[in-house]
C-alpha cells in the first residue's frame, strides 16, 4: 500500500497548486432549450441526436429539442437505439450511421448512456481510429461538437470529458477520456426528470453522490472540487428523505437533483473517480446491477477503509450530508438500495479485475488487491 502523505501537507500542496477546467456552457432551467434556440446553428447543420428508445418521446425532451432545431433550420436525424450501457461495438455502428448521414453535431439526450455513446460517435463520426487509439489518445485530429440534454440525475456526463463503453473484449468497462468530447452546450431542464422511475431516480441519485465522495478524496481532488463536492451533498441530502420515503419530489427538488448532478460531474471532470467505480464496473458487466446501485453497494465498505486512515476528510463528507457517522451512512444506502448476496468466487474475480482498472492509482491510499476483496467480501457476503 503507498504511504499517505500527513493530511497538513497533503492539503498545503493541494492549495498551492491545481487546475480548474470545465469548457462547457450550462443553461438551467425550464424550456432552455428552445430559449437559447438561436445558439443552435452555431453548432452545426445537421445535427444526429442521440438517445435511448423510449424516454425522450414520453418525457417530451425530443419534441422540445425537434422544434427547436427546425425553428432555427437545422436538418435532423434520430438514432433512438442507445441502449444501458453501450458498447464499443454499438457506437461505432452509430457514428458509421452519422457519418453516411452528413452529421456535423451531435445533440445527445437521456441519461449517461446516451451522452457517453454520443462523445464516442462524435469521435468516430470525424476520424478513423482503431479502439485501442480511441481509450488512450487524448488528442483526435477532429471531434464533432457535441451538445448534451442530461434526463436523469446522476452521471453529469453533460459537463466531463469522459465516455464509458462496454468493452467486451476486456470484459469491463473502459474510458475514453479528452478534453475534446467536454458539450460545447449543456440544458438543464428538470421537467424532464420528473417522468423517471424511482428505481432510476434512486440509481442515479446514489451515482452522484458517489462522484462527490469519490471525487472529493481523490488523489486528484482539488480545493475547488471539495468545495462543490460537499455542496453537491448538501443539496442531494435535503432531498434524499423523500426519495427514500417514494414521496412525489416537487419540480424544486427534481431541479435541485439535477443540479447537483452536474455539480457532482463537474468534480469528476476535475479529480476523476476511484476505488469504488473500479470494483461497481465488473458488477454491472457480470451482473446487470445498475451502474449507480453497484456504487452504492460499495460506498458504506469504501468509507470505512477510507475512515481508517482519513478520519477527518469522512468527517466532512458525513457533515456535508448532515449523517452522524458511517452506520447512519450505511443505513441510508440499504434503505434506499436494499441488500444484495455475491459468491466469493466471483468477488475475488472482480477484485482482480478492478486492481488493474486506472482509477485504482487515483485512490489515497491505494488499496491493495486483498484490501479490494475485503471491501466486497464486506459488502456481499452476508
Ligand atoms: P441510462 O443508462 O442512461 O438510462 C437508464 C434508463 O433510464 C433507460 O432505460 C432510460 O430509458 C431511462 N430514462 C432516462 N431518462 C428518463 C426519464 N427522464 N424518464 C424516464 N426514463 C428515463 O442511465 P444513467 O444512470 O443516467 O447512465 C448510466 C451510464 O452512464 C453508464 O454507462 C455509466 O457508466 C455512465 N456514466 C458516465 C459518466 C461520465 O462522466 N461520462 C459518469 C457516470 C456514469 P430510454 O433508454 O428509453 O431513454
Ligand atoms: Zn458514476
Amino acid at each position: 500500500m503507498t504511504s499517505l502523505p500527513m493530511e497538513s501537507s497533503r492539503n498545503e500542496e493541494k492549495h498551492m497548486e491545481f487546475q480548474f477546467y470545465m469548457p462547457t456552457r450550462v443553461f438551467c432551467g425550464a424550456e432552455c432549450v428552445k430559449k437559447q434556440q438561436d445558439l443552435l446553428p452555431s453548432i452545426g447543420k445537421n445535427a444526429f441526436i442521440m438517445t435511448g428508445p423510449k424516454s425522450a418521446e414520453t418525457n417530451g425532451s425530443l419534441k422540445d429539442l425537434v422544434d427547436a432545431l427546425e425553428s432555427v433550420g437545422m436538418e435532423w436525424k434520430l438514432h433512438n437505439k442507445v441502449k444501458p450501457n453501450p458498447s464499443l461495438e454499438e457506437v461505432r455502428s452509430a457514428a458509421e450511421e452519422a457519418r453516411l448521414w452528413g452529421a456535423d453535431c451531435i445533440f445527445a439526450l437521456g441519461g449517461g448512456s446516451p451522452m457517453d455513446a454520443a462523445k464516442a460517435v462524435a469521435v468516430l463520426a470525424a476520424c478513423e481510429v482503431s479502439d485501442h487509439t480511441l481509450l488512450t489518445t487524448q488528442k483526435f485530429a477532429e471531434v464533432l461538437p457535441l451538445v448534451a440534454i442530461p434526463t436523469t440525475v446522476g452521471t453529469g456526463s453533460e459537463v466531463t470529458p469522459y465516455s464509458i463503453l462496454t468493452n467486451n473484449e476486456l470484459q469491463t468497462k473502459s474510458f475514453l477520456r479528452s478534453d475534446q468530447i467536454f458539450p460545447v452546450l449543456a440544458f438543464l431542464d428538470a421537467r424532464y426528470c420528473t417522468s423517471l422511475p424511482a428505481k432510476v431516480t434512486v440509481a442515479t441519485m446514489v451515482d452522484a453522490m458517489s462522484h462527490c465522495i469519490e471525487g472529493y478524496l481523490a488523489v486528484r481532488s482539488t480545493p475547488m472540487a471539495q468545495f462543490i463536492a460537499t455542496q453537491a451533498l448538501d443539496l442531494i441530502a435535503s432531498v434524499l428523505p423523500a426519495v427514500k420515503d417514494s414521496h412525489e419530489l416537487s419540480l424544486e427538488q427534481w431541479e435541485q437533483l439535477l443540479y447537483a448532478s452536474m455539480l457532482a460531474g463537474i468534480v469528476i471532470a476535475q479529480t476523476g473517480t476511484t476505488a469504488v467505480h473500479a470494483m461497481g464496473y465488473s458488477l454491472t458487466y457480470f451482473k446487470g446491477i445498475d451502474h449507480g446501485v453497484a456504487n452504492g453497494y460499495l460506498l458504506p465498505e469504501y468509507l470505512r477503509f477510507m475512515q481508517q486512515h482519513r478520519q477527518a476528510d469522512v468527517g466532512a463528507l458525513l457533515a456535508a450530508m448532515a449523517m452522524a457517522n458511517l452506520d447512519e451512512f450505511q443505513h441510508t444506502m440499504e434503505s434506499l438500495l436494499g441488500v444484495t448476496t455475491l459468491g466469493q468466487q466471483d468477488l475475488k474475480k472482480y477484485a482482480a479485475i478492478a486492481i488493474n482498472a486506472g482509477n485504482i492509482k487515483n485512490t489515497v491510499p491505494e488499496p491493495t488487491e486483498d484490501e479490494l476483496y475485503h471491501m466486497l467480501t464486506k459488502t456481499f457476503v452476508r
